[in-house]
């Protein structure tokens, strides 16, 4: 039997009532299914660990993470938590795990859910996954600032890193049940790194035959998100533009309260809800753990991969089944779905639908 060890970062806000339903759903599962265990580490990593201490992501839990098998995150930050220059708080933790653990691809699935409506007209099941450059590109890159005069950012582009993303893409691709697609998004038309992005991919893409390679502007993809999203398999494109259109896609289907993401490398996994610790819900006991429950699938799975073990990747294939029944079947849901149900009730019931 496989055991893995799984640190949580709770967070802020609604992070550590996230957190707590996914972990629940998930000890079930492997109750009831066997064939796996769990050793879970919590650590203090937050916004408010930084008001309390100044320091958000202390040594010792960047490296309790580094040696886990993979990283369950609720959610960091708080409105009140920045520095004196105006970034986040939460960038010392998220962005220094991803850039420390190198984790290059931002996962983030972007899927309609039978009997929730969507914020579009068509009725069609929507299914993609954006594919997001992680640490390299604008959201990377150095900044100049000469007096009050002017900012220099730097677009940075690696053929290294391209190939590793657009690898991951076409992998993610190949064992989908979807339409075998690969889009690449850039602006290739009109700056040159990201010409050098699509060349880079076109290499990748050569290398798998059995994948039809696809090429989009991020200004026409935003139309066809809305328009057109059932044209799309995978997504892979630069960390800024992957930033607005993951958050883009979520919004068309069923909000925040659902979408689930990974930050993936080759060693190291986080997962997480894509939406923030929504402070104003806080405490309440009403928040939607769908994303961090579906986040926690999405993790299981990719440990099983990681570690050729087909029951993890069975046990995350289960959790995610028994979240869409109770969505679909639709008699128990929070708030943010027009329900009534508490974060608690609708965690009982995803674990009453494990099958
Ligand atoms: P961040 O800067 O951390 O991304 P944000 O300002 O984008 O935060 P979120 O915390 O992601 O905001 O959420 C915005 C609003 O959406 C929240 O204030 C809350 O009302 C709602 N919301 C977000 N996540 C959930 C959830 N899981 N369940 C219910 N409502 C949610
Ligand atoms: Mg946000």
């Amino acid at each position: 039997m496989s055991s893995y060890r799984i640190v949580t970062i709770p967070g802020d806000g609604i992070g550590p009532e996230v957190t707590a339903s996914a972990l629940e759903v998930v000890e079930a599962a492997a109750r009831a299914h066997g064939g796996l265990t769990l050793e879970v580490e919590q650590l203090d990593a937050s916004a408010e660990r930084w008001k309390r201490t100044g320091v958000a992501l202390p040594d010792e839990a960047l490296a309790a993470a580094a040696e886990a098998d993979a990283i369950l995150m609720g959610a960091v930050g708080l409105p009140d938590a920045r520095h004196p220059d105006g970034r986040e708080v939460n960038g010392d933790v998220i962005l220094r795990l991803r850039f420390e653990l190198d984790l290059y691809g931002g996962i983030r699935p972007v899927r309609s859910f039978p009997n929730v409506a969507t914020a579009l007209r068509s009725d069609e099941p929507i299914d993609y996954v954006i594919v997001r450059e992680n640490v390299e590109g604008l959201l990377a890159s150095s900044v100049t600032r000469i007096r009050d005069e002017v900012a220099i950012d730097n677009l940075v582009i690696t053929a290294t890193g391209t190939t590793k993303v657009s690898e991951l893409a076409f992998r993610l691709a190949e064992r989908r049940a979807g339409k075998r697609r690969v889009a690449c998004v850039d602006k290739s038309n009109a700056v040159a790194a990201y010409a050098f992005f699509r060349e880079v991919f076109d290499q990748v893409a050569a290398r798998h035959p059995d994948i039809t390679p696809d090429h989009i502007y991020v200004d026409a993809m935003t139309a066809y998100q809305v328009l057109d999203p059932q044209r799309f398999d995978v997504v892979v494109t630069e960390n800024m533009f992957g930033d607005i259109l993951s958050d883009l896609g979520p919004a068309t289907v069923g909000g925040l309260g659902l979408a689930a993401s990974g930050d993936v490398g080759d060693a190291h996994g986080m997962f997480q809800p894509s939406h923030g610790s929504a402070p104003d819900i806080a405490g309440r006991g009403i928040a939607n753990p769908t994303a961090t429950i579906l986040s926690a699938a999405m993790m299981l799975d990719w440990l099983g991969r990681q570690h050729d073990d087909a029951d993890a990747v069975e046990l995350g294939r289960v959790i995610d089944d028994a979240v869409v029944r109770v969505l679909a079947a639709g008699q128990v849901r929070t708030p943010d779905l027009r329900g009534t149900a508490t974060s608690a009730e609708f965690t009982a019931a995803v674990i009453g639908a494990l099958a």
